[in-house]
């Protein structure tokens, strides 16, 4: 039987703390055969559309992120912690378990009437990606659609944070 992309997932119980478990997207990203099911996986997610280009979020929304935008023929944009990006930039903060955060985007980076596909490795409650939605759209640009490798499907982002979004995730774990 051939490989799945879960089959490269490792799930490390009690991290970072007791009663999480944790899902490990290294060992996605280690395997050939891994990475390339999970960015095939998601350029296939718009197949068909009309997309302009990509967007990910620091860290691990870039390493997918980045060769999905190759894949596609399209630009990537970075989504980066508070800090980081040398121009202008627009920001949003929003709610972490414990605290909050903030991310940012070059002013320039979507263009009105832009059509985005956002791309991350994992979705929990969406708090980030709605962050991120709130600032394409601030810039003119819509998000046609929103890829994950996994969703923690419990916290159910699809029908709360993100509801009216088209979203899909490849592997979804309870
Ligand atoms: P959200 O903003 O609640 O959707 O959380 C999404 C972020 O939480 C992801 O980008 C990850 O950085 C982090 N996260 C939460 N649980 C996990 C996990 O099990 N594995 C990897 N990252 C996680």
């Amino acid at each position: 039987m051939s490989k799945k992309l879960e089959d490269c997932v490792t799930t490390i119980p009690d991290f970072p703390k007791p009663g999480i478990m944790f899902r490990d997207i290294t060992t996605i990203i280690s395997d050939p055969e891994g990475f390339k099911m999970a960015v095939d996986q998601l350029c296939d997610m718009v197949k068909g559309m009309d997309i302009d280009i990509v967007v990910g979020s620091e860290s691990r929304g870039f390493i997918f992120g980045a060769p999905v935008a190759y894949a596609l023929g399209k630009g990537f944009v970075m989504a980066r912690k508070k800090g980081k990006l040398p121009r202008e930039t627009i920001s949003e903060t929003y709610d972490l378990e414990y605290g909050s955060a903030t991310l940012e985007m070059h002013k320039d980076s979507i263009r009105p009437g832009m059509k985005v596909f956002l791309v991350d490795d994992l979705v929990a409650t969406g708090g980030t990606t709605a962050a991120i939605i709130k600032m394409v759209e601030k810039l003119g640009g819509k998000v046609v659609k929103i890829g994950f490798v996994m969703e923690l499907a419990g916290f159910d982002a699809k029908n709360k944070a993100l509801k009216g979004y088209d979203v899909e995730s490849l592997i979804s774990y309870p």
